[in-house]
């Protein structure tokens, strides 16, 4: 198969559309999609491409001012978020682009809705909006810590027996708001295992330079890899669509993530039919004029 093919196939061959039969065991972190392990020199330029293309279609994204594109990423620690954001988005202008990373809720954000602070961050039209880490905590974290469940304040009848379904449920909802309202959704599950996980924490502890990348609560929360993989499965079974799809993106070769996500974001902008907007008559008229007017202004002499 031709590379751009290749590459191409990248985009829907971790995607879900339907969680319905989703299990997690099914997805290597290590495929390469047969990729050779040594392909890793040349998957650079590969990826310069995608990038490039994804830079052009943004700049009519951002013209057009029709869609705007919400790209969710979500993984255990260290599986990659941080640098595939900044590999894959490094040819995009960051002026219609903004990332948010989300963190333990502050007291204020605590005393509204989970969905409240991340509603404020939704791209607007035209805008690539990035969310590390997102509203999918409070079905992941918050469900594995009774206590942050407790701490949202909320009045004892809305804890059902069904709050975690009911959560799926609402999160579904406003992301089908979302797109309906021209916002495209693409979310990213990046998906690192256990033992590479564990190589790239060793590497944090003795490497100096990535001293300030480890936290002892990582280590914490390493305790707890069968539930975070059980509630991740569980969550993309309840909140795949085809409008809003989890990709399930092998994380545990980097260059091999980087490339998969450029192209899922290539393939969503591509399919928006992104144009530059047509120039009215009335405005060819306005332009023709400002130019004769330009044109008829004498130059300054130079003294
Ligand atoms: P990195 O470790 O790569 O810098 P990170 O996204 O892990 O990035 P941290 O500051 O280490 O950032 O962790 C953020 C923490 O906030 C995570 O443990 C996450 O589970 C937690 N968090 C995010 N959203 C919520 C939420 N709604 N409720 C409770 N905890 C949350
Ligand atoms: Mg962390």
């Amino acid at each position: 198969m031709k590379i751009e093919k290749k590459l191409q196939s990248l985009a829907t061959r971790y995607r879900i559309d339907n969680g319905r039969k989703f299990r997690l065991r099914d997805f290597n972190p290590g495929d390469t999609a047969g990729f050779a392990e040594d392909f890793k020199e040349e998957s650079g330029a590969l990826l310069q491409g995608s990038t490039a293309q994804l830079s052009e279609l943004q700049d009519k994204l951002y013209a057009q001012y029709r869609w705007g594109l919400l790209l969710i990423f979500q993984a255990m620690d260290a599986a990659g978020k941080d640098g595939t954001i900044k590999h894959v988005m490094s040819g995009v202008n960051p002026q219609g682009c903004q990332v948010f990373s989300f963190k333990s809720p502050s007291a204020e954000e605590l005393g509204h809705g989970y969905l409240w602070r991340t509603s404020k961050c939704m791209p607007a039209r035209g805008n690539i909006g990035i969310f590390n880490r997102s509203y999918y905590e409070e079905v992941l974290v918050v469900r594995l810590h009774p206590e942050l469940l407790e701490s949202q304040h909320l009045p004892p009848a809305c804890v059902t027996g069904d709050i975690w379904k009911e959560r799926y449920q609402d999160i579904s909802a406003f992301e089908r708001y979302a797109v309906r309202n021209g916002t495209a959704i693409r979310k990213f599950f990046l998906n690192v295992s256990r033992d590479e996980q564990k190589r790239r924490f060793l590497a944090r502890l003795d490497q100096p330079e990535k001293n300030w990348k480890f936290s002892a609560t990582d280590v914490r929360e390493r305790r707890f890899w069968d539930e975070y993989q059980h509630r991740y499965e569980d969550t993309i079974r309840h909140t795949s669509s085809k409008h809003a799809p989890w990709i399930v993106v092998p994380a545990d070769n980097k260059w091999f993530a980087r490339l998969v996500v450029s192209s899922v974001i290539v393939q969503a902008l591509d399919g928006m039919n992104l144009a530059y907007p047509e120039v009215s008559d009335a405005k060819r008229k306005e332009l023709a004029a400002a130019k004769r007017e330009l044109i008829a202004q004498p130059s300054k002499k130079k003294a």
